[in-house]
């Protein structure tokens, strides 16, 4: 299915859900985690609906290719330049609550990590 009607991340790509976009091309949109756990976060996604990391096959390669390029050129648009954090949760078990893959990209100072 390329796209889920029942699917939050499918409706913000339709814009039938409002979000704070920060990218878009044919193949992807990126926009800000609704509760954001860095001072940057954002979120990358296809416009493809793939339910998760599960759901690749060899012909999503280039996509999450371009998942990947794009996150560090977000990040420096959005003034981040001292390193970020990409995650990728996958299951029940790997913390993933929208079944829509999705890349987490967190970045801007984080003290509480420090010693
Ligand atoms: P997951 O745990 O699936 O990797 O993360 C899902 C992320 O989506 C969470 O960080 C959550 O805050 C974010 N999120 C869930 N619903 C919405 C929404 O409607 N709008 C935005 N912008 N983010 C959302
Ligand atoms: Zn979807």
């Amino acid at each position: 299915m390329s796209h889920d009607p029942n699917c939050i991340f499918c409706k913000i790509i339709a814009g039938q859900i409002p979000s704070k976009k920060v990218y878009e091309d044919a193949d992807l949109l990126a926009f800000h985690d609704i509760h954001p756990w860095a001072p940057v976060h954002v979120l990358i996604i296809p416009k493809l609906h793939l339910a998760s990391m599960a759901d690749l096959t060899d012909e999503h390669a280039p996509l999450l290719g371009k998942m990947s390029v794009l996150a560090p050129k977000l990040m420096k648009e959005l003034g981040v330049n001292n390193g970020f954090r990409t995650v990728v949760n996958t299951g029940p078990d790997g913390g993933q609550e929208v079944y829509h893959l999705h890349m987490h990209a967190m970045g801007g100072p984080r003290p509480w990590l420090k010693g």
